[in-house]
């Protein structure tokens, strides 16, 4: 078998995988990367605070049907940018799932110009909103089996 380059998209969205692993809420295990120039930048999943519980270890924190103990992937990515003094602008963040309508704010206001998302989450909020303000918003087409983003729960997080 010849050896076979993944595209930069595969290769970015493998690792968002990897990154979902570490997530500590098991209402969805979510990953976020963010590129800039083929180059990552941050990171992210879904946990608590730093120094704080995890959902996995004391159980979730629900108001009105969300899990509120975690920041989000995309929250934590671009927070960590902000930690680290990383302007993110211009550049593309990969996610296991599609963002919801806050994280779909925060990506705006950071100056992301693309989302690649893997797994679908109904929220067509964040959809109008990402479009209203031309971040461009793909959904990734080939993730292998073993990939699959779990079923997550529709009122996740
Ligand atoms: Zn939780
Ligand atoms: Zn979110």
């Amino acid at each position: 078998m010849p050896h076979i380059r993944p595209s930069w998209d595969d290769y970015f969205m493998d690792i968002t995988f990897q990154v979902a692993k570490r997530s500590t809420c098991d209402r969805a295990r979510v990953g976020a990367v963010i590129v800039k120039d083929k180059r990552i930048l941050t990171t992210g999943y879904n946990g608590s605070p730093a120094g704080q519980p995890h959902c996995d270890e004391i159980g979730h924190l629900m108001v009105e049907g969300h899990c509120v103990r975690t920041l989000h992937a995309e929250q934590n990515a671009i927070i960590q940018a902000a930690l680290h003094g990383v302007s993110v602008a211009g550049g593309t963040i990969y996610v296991t799932h599609q963002p919801c309508i806050t994280c779909a704010k925060m990506i705006i206001n950071a100056g992301l110009q693309r989302v690649v998302y893997a797994g679908h989450y109904p929220d067509t909020n964040a959809v109008d909103f990402l479009n209203a303000a031309g971040v461009v918003l793909e959904a990734y087409p080939s993730v292998s089996d073993e990939q699959q983003v779990d079923e997550a729960p529709l009122e996740t997080n």
